[in-house]
This record gives structure tokens, C-alpha cells and sequence, in this order.
């Protein structure tokens, strides 16, 4: 049974444009936390203020626990939202602002309710402050805080790290999947920054141009891309196109064993730590080491196989120089792309596009 379903969801702000939101669809289930990723303008906002009543669709449906919410007042949506900028009340102690989240609460429980709730997010001792004595993270606590105090259904959290340096980003979202995983709350996340989407998120939404690309486990949308773009927009990738014959398939990295059987063209991706460069025996180099970036942990060699530069990852006791030639091994499966490969590349049919037979002969 789901949280939250929502259901061809669609906003037009001007008849004469497309939609910004276009028929999107997704469920939530009770204690998950759904991020929604996609980049500036896709419609992610959007999509979250019609959940929360601020926008009204022109189509579609959202329901929560079984009841349509489309004739409901935000306020009786039974939903906690943190925003971005925290809105907390700058004139307001920390407690008090807890406390206005549960105005139809009467006092001591409404007092006592937001002094249990700062305890959970670790702000016992801060009750008396005011907001601009908070560091952001600890802001970023209080709106929480403020917004699970109700105890809503489901927490809707749009962009809520992006005004935190880098540092205090990674820790606040690491301690908002703990608060929410220890309260069980379902909650979802409106991001543009993929490696909080797959920190943070049980599973996630990728979203482009208004519409829903692709659904499902943080680790799955991110190792077994549908598209192109969901594959570039997670994590760098190489994109190959091949010729499957099976479960495996010709392309310029030679061949490849692929995710799933094709015959025929397809394109396909193959991420960096899926593939690294190897010391060249007897004459087999394919290609030769263009750069070499550093990382610590690992490197990652841009080595340029026939005048394309492939990204290839190996731990960092492995060295080799640019200008070096190499063999270049996958580790695992490249993941066949659900794409038309022929899709508008040239106006040839897809015997003749010069890009398929290139690799074909
Ligand atoms: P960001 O990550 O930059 O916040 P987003 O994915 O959340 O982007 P939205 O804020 O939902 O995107 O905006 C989607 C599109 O709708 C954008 O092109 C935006 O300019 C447009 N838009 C949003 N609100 C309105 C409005 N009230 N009137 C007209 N156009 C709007």
C-alpha cells in the first residue's frame, strides 16, 4: 500500500507553452524517503507545490493514505514542509518557533511536544536562541524539527541543503536520512545535486523537461540507467554505441558484455569505475592515456581510444603517464540504453547513418 500516489500530474502556466509539469506519476510508501532529482527549471518545485496545495493542476490526481488532497487546504493536507531558506520566524526563539507548527495544540503538551522534538534533532540547549544565532545546519534542525512536530504524513523538503557550505551539506543531509529514518517518516526530497538524490533517497524520480525519465532504488536508477540522460545526469559515464550480437556486443572499446541481449545497433553506457586501463602486451593498446586526474582514493585516466576520450577509473597504486598506451578492461556489463541509437543522428536511414556502419564494418 502506498503513502502517496500521484497520478498524471500536469501544470501549464501559459496555454501557449508546454507544460512544465507533463503527466508525472510516482508513489511514495510509509517510511520512505522519494527524492525527486532533476536539473534547474525541470518542474520539480512545481510538482512538490501541487502536492502541498500552493499550485493547482490542471490535471491529475494526488492522493495521501487513500483520500484525494486535490479539494484540501494546504493546512489540512496533514503535510510538513521545510523549505530552502528555513522560513523560520527571525523574531521567534527556536522553542517558539517549534511551537507555532502546532498551533492547535494547547499548552504545557504544545511546550512539551516541541521540547521532545528538539531533543530528537540533537537542539536540547537551544531553545532560548534565536534563529540568527544558529548556524545554518542547526536552522536547517529547527525547520525540521518545526516540521515533524505535527507529525505529519509526509515531509516535503525542497532543496533544503543547498544554502550550506559543502562540509556542513554532507553532514545535515546524513543526519536528516537518520532523524527521518529513526522516526519513520516518509518524506520527499526536491534536489538538482544527483549525489545528495543518492545519499539521502530510498528510491528516486529523475526528472526532465517536465516529465518522470526514470523510477526506482537509488542503486538501481544509478548502475542501470534507461536513457542517456538519466546516465549522464547521475554520475559520469561513457556512452558507447555498439552493434549486440546477444549478450554481448562490438564497440570501439572492442567487445563488451552488455546488461541485457541486443542484436543490432544500441547504445550503451559504461561508467568509469566499470572500466580501467591495463599495461598494453604484444601490440594489444587500444588507446593512449590523455590526463590523469588525482583523486586520493583512486584515479581517473582520460584515455583517447580512435579520437574518442573514454574516462576510466583504478585505485591509486596504479600508475600510468600520459602519453602511455593502454589496454582499456570492463569490470562489469556495459548497461544497454533504452534509446533509439538513430534517433535524429543523421537523415539517412539507419542502414546507411555513417556512425552505425562505421562500427558495423
Ligand atoms: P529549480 O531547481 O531551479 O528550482 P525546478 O525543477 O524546481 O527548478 P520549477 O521551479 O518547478 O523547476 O519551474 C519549472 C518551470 O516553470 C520553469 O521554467 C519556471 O520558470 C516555470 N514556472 C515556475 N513557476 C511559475 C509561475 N508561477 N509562473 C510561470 N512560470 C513558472
Amino acid at each position: 500500500m502506498n503513502l502517496l500516489e500521484v497520478s498524471g500530474l500536469t501544470k501549464r502556466f501559459s496555454p501557449e507553452q508546454d507544460p512544465v509539469v507533463d503527466n508525472v506519476t510516482f508513489a511514495v510508501k510509509p517510511g520512505e524517503i522519494f527524492g525527486l532529482l532533476g536539473p534547474s527549471g525541470c518542474g520539480k518545485t512545481t510538482t512538490l507545490r501541487m502536492i502541498a496545495g500552493f499550485e493547482m493542476p490542471d490535471a491529475g490526481d494526488v492522493h495521501l493514505g487513500g483520500q484525494c488532497l486535490l479539494a484540501v487546504p494546504t493546512e489540512r493536507r496533514r503535510l510538513g514542509i521545510v523549505f530552502q531558506d528555513y522560513a523560520l520566524f527571525p523574531h521567534l526563539s527556536v522553542l517558539k518557533n517549534v511551537m507555532f507548527g502546532l498551533h492547535r495544540m494547547k499548552n504545557p503538551a504544545r511546550r512539551n511536544r516541541a521540547l521532545e522534538v528538539l531533543l530528537l534533532v540533537g537542539l536540547s540547549g537551544y531553545e532560548d536562541r534565536m534563529p540568527d544565532e544558529l548556524s545554518g545546519g542547526q536552522q536547517q534542525r529547527v525547520a525540521l524539527a518545526r516540521a515533524i512536530a505535527a507529525e505529519p504524513e509526509l515531509i516535503l523538503l525542497d532543496e533544503p541543503f543547498s544554502n550550506l557550505d559543502a562540509a556542513l551539506r554532507e553532514q545535515t543531509r546524513s543526519e536528516v536520512r537518520s532523524l527521518l529514518k529513526k522516526t519513520g517518516m516518509s518524506a520527499i526530497l526536491v534536489t538538482h545535486d544527483q549525489e545528495e538524490a543518492l545519499s539521502v533517497s530510498d528510491r528516486i524520480g529523475v526528472m526532465r523537461d517536465g516529465r518522470i525519465e526514470q523510477v526506482g532504488p537509488s542503486e538501481e536508477v544509478y548502475h542501470r540507467p534507461h536513457s542517456c540522460f538519466v546516465a549522464q545526469f547521475l554520475g559520469r559515464t561513457n556512452v558507447l554505441l555498439g552493434v549486440g550480437h546477444g549478450a554481448y556486443a562490438d564497440t570501439p572499446l572492442g567487445e563488451l558484455q552488455i546488461s541485457e541481449p541486443r542484436f543490432g545497433p544500441v547504445l550503451l553506457s559504461l561508467r568509469p569505475e566499470h572500466v580501467e586501463p591495463a599495461a598494453s602486451n604484444n601490440g594489444d593498446a587500444q588507446g593512449v592515456v590523455t590526463a590523469r586526474e588525482f583523486k586520493g582514493h583512486d584515479i581517473t585516466y582520460k584515455v583517447k581510444v580512435g579520437g574518442t576520450e573514454y574516462l576510466a577509473h583504478t585505485e591509486y597504486t596504479r600508475y600510468f603517464a600520459p602519453g602511455e598506451s593502454v589496454r582499456l578492461v570492463a569490470r562489469e556489463p556495459a548497461v544497454v540504453l533504452h534509446e533509439d541509437v538513430h534517433n535524429g543522428c543523421c537523415d539517412e536511414p539507419e542502414s546507411l547513418c555513417p556512425k552505425i556502419t562505421a562500427l558495423v564494418m
